[in-house]
């Protein structure tokens, strides 16, 4: 009896102890053999996990080993630092976790088989146009996932900054509609889940790295999407953002460590000037405001320094472009982040991925300070970003402006052709993506005053110059904000895209005389484009606009693309004698948008606020 009851005491406290522990998560949630890089660093999740001991078992050959398990600041985190060889086989790992030599809880790993040729992928590039989509705005194809009870907001379509119940099934059933304009690569704003109070809609406040949010999809329809996509010889383009999480992410109510985030005693917002990180007279106060400040109170900013968070994003990322096959990442906020990081992360996806691309948001004016994120610049202080691909902001600003206002020495096309004489600045101008809007400003045709014309010079722009072009949805069919310039609106709704809409703007019959002259015009530059390696790859000469005409050529091999852009109020009558460097070489064009033809290149005549793209022949 006595005996019995000693046992008794040694018993309960370790039992209640062994049921307090609880794993919850352990992520990445899987992987894969076969990567450049052998190490894997899981991070375990669960009441007290800390306080077990980790063991491997496996049946599998040449499993893992288990090189080091890590503590941090609090219990509840574990992080396992995981060594796969050459040799590792696909297969289950039983990861246990005991105390006192007895299992209290355990996961079953599993390390999956890569695809055959997954690291030869080849990312998009400048033979590629891409289509953003905001996916809550585009296509509601599954209503009944749009008001679901375990996710805080609810699908409400009166509400501009709320959900609109957009979805994964609503893309996939428009995929025909995206390729028939000649599309070739879509971006879509984040998908992973955002369960926050209000304003979720948008997908920059992450609250899980490893979940589609429900109401857009699951993993697997996100898997399902990139397969319709990839079978359509077409590319996927996954927006990742690592700047910040949402206020709701899981791990804000239990960090890890006090350091995961960057702590201020009130809020601190960045200071959003992202040209200071190149600054050389930036003061010490500003530069870390700018990196350590907060994006907004409802996005905690993180701290990209803590080695385990790094760790954790980096695996992110090659998680999802090995689960998806992914073809780009556009990474949001770029300089926000701790640069040396950044540097890290696109390293160590070049390292698996070598010709895979990614496009970072460095916005700012200026090129030379874009010019400085972009792989191989020549940077004074060395810095080598590993970022393939930058967005042309100062070209969007430029474009912004030059058919908006009178010609002048300064004013008028000759700011598209200053932005491009810049073009030195960057280690690989071929490699930038080109804009006239997207879903953080004003959608051209609205800062052009309604001028349709406009948007065509613009549009004519975008896909005629060096560089991979990127269309926002719906500019195409002229969708607008309207006089509510809030960025509610600015995301606003695809007709059609919803079952209760009368309109439907996906169809020719659904759309205005207006909006089919707008489409079609797309529709036909892009399908050219698509058809023309020279307006893909060929290289860019451009001449000095004169009087308010701006004319450069894309040429490549025994093909040349004249492009003619008159931006005057009136039509222009010129003599072309002036190009003579390439038109001596040919007879006559044809003008792809009329596919009329021009027997005399002599002399042209532009109407007024139009451009000419002329394929050269002899
Ligand atoms: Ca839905």
């Amino acid at each position: 009896m006595k005996r019995l009851a000693l046992v008794l005491l040694y018993l309960v406290p370790f039992s209640l102890f062994s049921q307090q522990i609880k794993l919850e998560r352990i992520e990445p949630t899987f992987w894969w053999t076969g990567f450049k890089n052998h190490n894997l660093q899981l991070m375990v999740y669960g009441k007290d996990i800390s306080k077990t001991t980790v063991g491997l078992v496996s049946e599998i050959k040449h499993m893992p080993e288990l090189l080091d398990v890590l503590k941090v600041a609090n219990p509840n985190y574990l992080f396992l630092d995981l060594v796969l060889s050459d040799n590792t086989e696909p297969g289950f790992v039983e990861i246990t976790f005991s105390v006192n030599n007895t299992v209290v809880t355990s996961y079953n790993y599993e390390i999956k088989e890569r695809v055959p040729g997954s690291a030869a992928r080849k990312g998009f590039n400048s033979s590629d146009a891409i289509y953003l989509i905001t996916p809550d705005r585009f296509a509601n194809g599954d209503t009944t996932n749009d008001k679901l009870g375990f996710l805080l907001e609810k699908a409400d379509r009166t509400n501009k900054d709320g959900r609109h119940g957009g979805d994964i099934k609503g893309i996939s059933d428009h995929l025909d509609y995206i390729q028939n304009l000649g599309a070739t690569a879509i971006w879509i704003n984040p998908l992973l889940e955002n369960d926050q109070q209000v304003y979720s809609y948008h997908g920059y406040s992450t609250t899980d790295y490893y979940k589609i949010d429900p109401r857009f999809g699951s993993n697997l329809d996100y898997y399902n999407l990139a397969v319709q996509i990839h079978m359509r010889g077409m590319k996927l383009i996954m927006d990742q953002v690592f700047n910040h999480c949402g206020s709701g992410h899981w791990w804000m109510r239990d960090l890890p460590s006090p350091d995961w985030i960057n702590v201020w005693p009130e809020l601190t917002r960045s200071t959003y000037r992202a040209g200071s990180v190149t600054d050389p007279y930036v003061s010490e106060r500003d530069s870390n405001l700018f990196v350590r400040g907060w994006f907004d109170k409802t996005m905690p900013d993180l701290n990209q320094r803590n080695p385990f968070l790094k760790n954790y994003l980096i695996q992110n990322s090659i998680w999802w472009i090995e689960f998806a096959g992914l073809d780009g990442i556009r990474q949001d906020t770029h300089p926000y982040p701790f640069k040396e990081m950044m540097a890290e992360w696109g390293k160590a996806v070049l390292n698996e991925y070598p010709d895979f691309n990614i496009v970072g948001e460095c916005w700012m004016n200026y090129p030379a300070t874009v010019a400085y994120w972009q792989k191989d610049a020549m940077n004074r202080d060395g810095y080598n970003s590993n970022l393939p691909s930058v967005f042309d902001f100062p070209l969007y600003d430029a474009l912004n402006k030059a058919f908006n206002e009178p010609e002048g020495w300064n004013t008028g096309v000759v700011r598209l052709y200053e932005v491009l004489a810049q073009d030195f600045s960057y280690a690989n101008p071929s490699n930038i993506v080109v804009f006239a809007d997207n879903h953080d400003v004003n959608r051209y045709l609205d800062s052009q005053h309604d001028d349709i014309r406009k948007v065509k010079l613009a549009m004519t722009f975008v896909l005629t110059t060096r560089g991979t072009p990127q269309i926002f949805y719906g500019s195409e069919i002229l969708l607008t904000t309207g006089s509510d310039k809030s960025h509610g609106t600015l995301r606003s709704d695809f007709p059609g895209g919803w079952p209760a809409d009368t309109k439907n703007a996906f169809t020719s019959q659904g759309r205005t005389d207006k909006e089919n002259d707008m489409y079609n015009f797309t529709e036909r530059l892009l399908k050219y484009r698509k058809s023309k390696e020279v307006l893909q790859t060929g290289k860019l000469c451009h001449f000095i606009p004169e009087d308010g005409i701006y004319i450069y050529f894309r040429y490549k091999g025994k093909e040349t693309v004249m492009v003619v852009i008159n931006n005057n109020e009136e039509s222009k009558t010129i003599t072309t004698s002036r190009y003579d460097e390439f038109l001596k070489k040919y007879k006559s064009g044809m003008e792809i948008i009329t596919g009329q033809t021009l027997p005399d290149l002599s002399k042209l005549t532009i109407p007024a606020k139009s451009s000419f793209v002329v394929e050269l022949m002899n």
